[in-house]
């Protein structure tokens, strides 16, 4: 009977592990998942020194109806002078 009983306590705490293992991987994972695609996808390339940055941190400028972004001023600038010359 007491061998019985031990058995049913590790049946339960294996149960009681995998059903906290997979709640958590269930709350945890996807948000962190996605956040990190987010970002992947915020990418964007500086066309002046072909540097990748992301999006948030990046320098727009519409130029002749293109968008572009830039690591710094001194990129844009430079890129600037590239173009308009
Ligand atoms: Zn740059």
């Amino acid at each position: 009977m007491i061998i019985l009983r031990f058995i049913s306590y590790v049946i339960f705490g294996v149960i009681l592990y995998y059903l906290l293992h997979f709640a958590l991987r269930a709350f945890f994972v996807p948000r962190s998942r996605k956040r990190e695609e987010s970002e992947a996808e915020e990418l964007v390339q500086d066309p002046q020194c072909q540097l990748y940055i992301p999006k948030r941190q990046a320098i727009k400028k519409r130029i002749s109806g293109r968008d572009y972004y830039f690591c710094n001023q001194k990129c844009l600038k430079g890129f600037l002078e590239r173009t308009h010359s």
